[in-house]
């Protein structure tokens, strides 16, 4: 019996595709469409490859680091489908060159996205092209795929989304775009490296071992030396985590194509060395009423919760709050 409709290897090969995302759901997903016959292939991934992204995203390799995470990707699968049309683009989603034409022109939409904005951006734009959209997601161990076909299905944003407990370490420790992405790091990798156990392995750790990986004996900054009082660790620190690394992460070009370039700042560009001296202008009559509820602001004579703190005051907070730490710890 004919039947107009084309056999379903026909619909493969001819179907046009877009992925968007090409990390850890995107390496599967692309070599999983390259291998079942899919011929027409187009992604979009905004990131660079990071080191820590090479334990599961198996497509890139250590070589790979700093580079497009799209272009990579489509290269790597070449190799084994040189015959096939693949077109990475080093692009934000959501930039105004993927509009509701562009997205008319693929047969189904893939998305293997790592955060509920784009997840939602890309949905609304399928809902307007009248593409379906396959979209999926991982929480820890658990993964998560539906099917959105308009007027079929419910659409993504039909169903409320509780908001993520968990970040991907890539944005926390590179590329933060939320103010909870830097409390996370506050609270998750440096609090934790500061005063948690030295044993455990901290994505803090990325940075300072790229640069250190050629020798073996380099110094850990975190360690406190014999030789160092509080203040001068404290600097130590604050320059490392706001300063060098922020150099490193600026040295890779393509990471910042489509993003604001964050600012170094090294301590001694924010604070004079007056201010520096241990306890320089510190109120003590009030500061330690109670000891069991320092606060640095308290210690630094700080009265208003409700200010906004300049950077000098956010710097000096991060000192004092550091100094305090380490010296009230030990009476409790
Ligand atoms: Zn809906």
């Amino acid at each position: 019996m004919a039947s107009s409709r084309p056999h379903s290897s026909d619909a493969i090969k001819v179907a046009k595709v877009l992925m968007v995302g090409a990390g850890g759901i995107g390496c599967e997903l692309l070599k999983t469409l390259a291998l079942s016959g899919f011929r027409d292939i187009h992604i979009i991934d905004m990131d660079t490859i990071e080191v820590s992204n090479l334990n599961r995203q198996f497509l890139f390799r250590q070589s790979h680091v700093g580079q497009s995470k799209a272009k990579v990707a489509r290269d790597a699968v070449l190799k084994f489908r040189p015959h096939i049309n693949i077109k990475p683009y080093h692009a934000n989603v959501k930039d105004p060159e993927f509009n509701v034409d562009f997205f008319k022109q693929f047969n189904v939409v893939l998305n293997g996205l790592d955060n509920l904005d784009a997840r939602r951006h890309v949905n609304r734009l399928c809902l307007a092209a009248d593409v379906p959209l396959v979209e999926s997601g991982t929480t820890g161990f658990l993964g998560q795929v539906t099917v959105h076909v308009k007027g079929k299905t419910e659409c993504y944003e039909c169903q409320p989304k509780p908001a993520p407990k968990t970040y991907p370490v890539c944005t926390i420790t590179s590329t933060p775009s939320k103010f909870v992405h830097c409390i996370v790091w506050a609270k998750d990798l440096l609090f934790a490296k500061l005063f948690g156990d030295k044993n455990q392995d901290n994505d803090l750790n990325v940075r300072s071992s790229d640069a250190a990986s050629s020798s073996e004996n380099v110094e850990d900054v975190f360690v406190r030396r014999n030789d160092e009082d509080i203040e001068q660790y404290g600097r130590k620190i604050f320059d490392h985590v706001f300063g060098y690394n922020i150099e490193l992460a600026l040295s890779n070009e393509e990471t910042w194509k489509n993003r604001n370039r964050p600012k170094p700042i090294y301590s001694k560009d924010v604070l004079s060395d007056e201010l520096a001296q241990p306890n320089g202008n510190i109120d003590k009559s009030c500061a330690f009423d109670d000891e069991f509820s320092v606060s640095a602001m308290a210690s630094l004579g700080m009265k208003n919760p409700q200010d906004i703190w300049s950077l000098k005051e956010n710097s000096r907070i991060f000192l004092e709050a550091l100094r305090l730490f380490f010296t009230q710890r030990r009476k409790v």
